[in-house]
């Protein structure tokens, strides 16, 4: 089976965990801050804080930009379902915006409808709007960071898909158009530290905060505490946080990924290039990419054209199944799981995002595709589309 994601693990990588298997810090040690500085570096941001995955990145800073009981946090259907999570986590609402009909990310036309009807309405608006960029491809930041300035929402991006990304020219994760930006290291993501995740940040209130709640609320810096300290084994308490930490070899693999990063993202443009031009002639639609961003391409999302195929949705994805091509489907929207119906959504809230689940398919990508790879995948959806069964 050809996997629709897969990680690259070089001798490199296993000698960087290997090496910090024999140290003396399992955690807590050198290696963390060294992934952190790689981060800062390759997206320019101030702050990264490293978690033990982007759920728990995006939980700490729903939590830093003050999201609790009685808010109200928006995002995209079309996501994984920790994106929404993480309000609830909080005590907070989630709702949602629809889609863009090319991009598949959060429509900025309906998120600003949404806002007018909110305000007009007395209805409550969102303490943080969360864009998701989607396959890597990325929002319309500009925009949305003005609508946050008028309407008094702030922003995490959940850049999940997106790391090594441009948008106008500058890395995703820079959080020019937002106040927090996160990244998941899971081993389907474009850069992998088997679980992890990142926030970055620019204001250092918001990494101050993020930095308890990663470790219990604890500190040992004097200027927070509210006491002298006792003693050389003094540390304080003064928040409720988690045990979101890192370890030293999560990071290390990290450190060593982090070195492949833009051959990572170019090798997957590359790959997603040959798709656009081997899959043209199908009957499906392949992804619209914007002129001002460079996508980091963790997804090659087609839409199949179902009036032009004989077979339904279900059955060219098990057809591809069948003959060896690992498709997968991102995603079901959120709103239509059965936690969220049971929280007051329903089928029809959202049409875009119930017409994207009906025609779409993730179809292989990864930095290790051959082209023989490739070439397999084209011919098989070439069969499987115009039924020469
Ligand atoms: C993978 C993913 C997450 C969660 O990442 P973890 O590191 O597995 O917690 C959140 N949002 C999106 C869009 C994702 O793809």
């Amino acid at each position: 089976m050809i996997p629709y994601g897969k990680q690259e693990i070089t001798q490199q990588d296993i000698d960087a965990v290997v090496d910090v298997l024999k140290s003396d810090f399992l955690t807590q040690g050198p290696q963390v801050p060294l992934f952190e500085e790689s981060i800062k570096k390759a997206v320019n941001a101030e702050y990264a804080l490293a978690v033990n995955s982007a759920t728990s990145a995006l939980h700490i800073a729903c939590l830093a930009l003050g999201v609790g009981l009685g808010d109200v946090v928006w995002t995209t259907p079309i996501t994984f379902v920790a994106s929404a999570n993480c309000a609830l986590y909080c005590g907070a609402n989630i709702d949602f915006v629809d889609i863009n009909s090319d991009t598949y990310n959060l429509c900025t036309d309906k998120l600003e409808q949404k806002l007018i009807h909110a305000k007009a309405n007395d209805l409550l608006l969102p303490k943080v709007v969360i864009p998701v960029h989607l396959c890597g491809q990325p929002c319309e930041m500009d925009k949305i960071h003005k609508l946050g300035k008028e309407y008094g929402f702030s922003i995490i991006e959940d850049a999940s898909h997106a790391i090594g990304g441009k948008y106008k020219s500058n890395p995703i994760g820079n959080c020019e158009y937002s106040d927090i930006t996160i990244f998941s290291f899971h081993p389907v993501k474009i850069v992998t530290t088997a679980e992890g995740g990142v926030a970055t940040t620019n204001n250092p209130a918001l990494a101050q905060k993020m930095e308890l709640l990663r470790s219990h609320g604890i500190t040992r810096d004097a200027s927070l505490m509210t006491e002298q300290s006792h003693g050389g084994w003094y540390y304080e308490q003064i928040a409720l946080g988690f045990n979101y930490r890192m370890t030293e070899m999560q990071a290390a693999l990290g450190v060593s990924q982090m070195s492949r990063l833009h051959d990572f993202v170019a090798t997957r443009n590359t790959l997603a290039a040959n798709y656009d031009q081997l899959l043209k002639d199908l009957p499906l639609i392949t992804p619209k990419q914007s002129d001002d961003s460079y996508s980091g391409r963790h997804l090659y999302v087609i839409r199949l054209k179902l009036n032009e195929i004989a077979l339904s949705h279900k059955e060219v994805f098990e057809q591809l199944r069948l003959r060896g091509i690992g498709v997968n489907l991102h995603y079901i929207p959120v709103h239509t799981q059965p936690y969220y119906k049971e929280l007051g959504f329903v089928e029809g809230q959202f049409i875009e995002s119930e017409n994207y689940y009906t025609d779409a398919i993730s179809i292989p990508l990864f930095h290790t595709m051959t082209q023989e790879q490739q070439d397999k995948v084209v011919a098989v959806l070439t069969v499987v589309l115009n039924k020469l069964l």
